[in-house]
């Protein structure tokens, strides 16, 4: 079960293939860990048909800023492929799912005579190991205690204490769940060759979210898990979830009016109407996902280089360009466009503009309503 609304919930990530070897060198990625000890050397080749990370072998560190500055969508999206940053790296969708199509064909091969559902047991042990549990269940909690810091951040203007009372609530009634035991996706099964990481809530009041089993062999990039965790968390507070929660946030209506003006959405009616065709919710998580990234962004940023900062911002929103082909029709009605996603709410984040040097912009905000 889902929500009742037909919203796309799904932010599709990219892959590695040797996640295996290198969150084995990494035991205890730990939100404990500093942003040095995070800092890990990655070591992979491409895919068989895989080109190597293309559009971040720039001639320089110089032209490389000045096109994230023009365009963040084009720098990341105009060359598919592998893309390297200092943490870790993301490959196309479609490769994350083939290593976990040829996990499961190993399995079979090695174990002919096991049931099918001893052959889903192990290729569940083997896709969700505790390294790679570790490392989202890192995220999961960073992103949460970022997320918490942001709504303490705003001034008392942005929420009452109810309201804010209320976020707060919500944001601790996330869950995250992670098999093994394999029985925990046993309704949604398919869920272990998939890429994605999804913000669920259930009829019964459960928040929930769940994490692609292609996920966890894929995407390395500690940016890119940040956004996409911080993306699904952020559906838990998202102004259409608050109004099905009854809940009602003062400023969300003026929030999603700066959006309208600023075109990251389709024209809504003044009070917006959430579940037709509306790209509130999705906008409003890519907008918060934004604002945590910065902070991921910023605590590497002194140890980074000009270059190794560009890769990693670049890498935080690389997945988003694979939405372009997405055969899923409830993208493309319910997510504004790549583009817009990485240039104009991710890309135009005030924060992130200045750690690139990039002239801040206008930018829509709880404070500033
Ligand atoms: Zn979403």
């Amino acid at each position: 079960m889902g929500t009742p609304r037909p919203r796309a919930r799904w932010l599709w990530l990219s892959s590695i293939a040797l996640a295996a070897l290198i969150l084995g060198v990494l035991p205890t990625w730990q939100t404990s860990l500093s942003p040095a000890q995070r800092n890990i050397a990655v070591a992979s080749a491409p895919l068989a048909g895989e080109t190597a990370s293309p559009p971040l072998m720039l001639a320089s560190a110089v032209d490389g800023h000045r096109l994230a500055c023009q365009s963040l969508h084009t720098l990341s999206c105009r060359k598919r492929g592998v893309t390297y940053d200092p943490t870790g790296y993301v490959r196309r969708d479609v490769q994350g799912e083939l290593i976990v199509l040829r996990e499961l064909d190993a399995i079979v091969r090695k174990h002919p005579d096991w049931t099918q559902e001893q052959t889903y047991d192990e290729l569940t042990r083997e896709v969700y190991r505790p390294d790679r549990r570790r490392r989202i269940q890192s995220a999961f909690l960073w992103v949460r205690k970022t997320l918490e810091k942001i709504l303490k951040d705003q001034s008392g203007d942005a929420f009452n204490r109810y309201e804010r009372a209320a976020l707060f609530h919500r944001l601790r009634k996330v869950k995250l769940e992670l098999p093994p035991p394999a029985n925990i996706y046993a309704d949604e099964p398919d869920l272990i060759t998939k890429n994605g990481v999804m913000f669920e809530s259930l009829p019964n009041g459960t928040l929930r979210i769940r994490v692609g089993g292609a996920y966890l062999s894929t995407a390395t990039s500690w940016f890119n898990l940040v956004f996409s965790m911080a993306h699904e968390f952020g559906h838990s507070i998202d102004p259409c979830e608050v109004q099905d929660a009854k809940i009602r946030v003062q400023v969300y209506p003026k929030l999603v009016q700066c959006f309208t003006q600023n075109q990251l959405i389709r024209a809504n009616t003044p009070e917006f109407v959430c579940g037709v065709h509306d790209q509130v919710s999705e906008a409003f998580a890519d907008w918060l996902a934004s604002q945590v990234t910065r902070r991921a962004l910023d605590e590497f940023s002194k140890e980074y280089d000009s270059h190794q900062l560009l890769q990693a911002t670049v890498n935080a929103v690389k997945d988003l360009c694979d939405q372009e082909e997405s055969l899923d029709a409830t993208e493309e009605v319910f997510h504004p466009a790549p583009q817009v996603r990485i240039d104009d709410i991710f890309g135009a984040e005030p924060g992130i503009r200045t750690l690139l040097g990039c002239p801040v912009k206008p930018y829509c905000s709880f404070d500033t309503l």
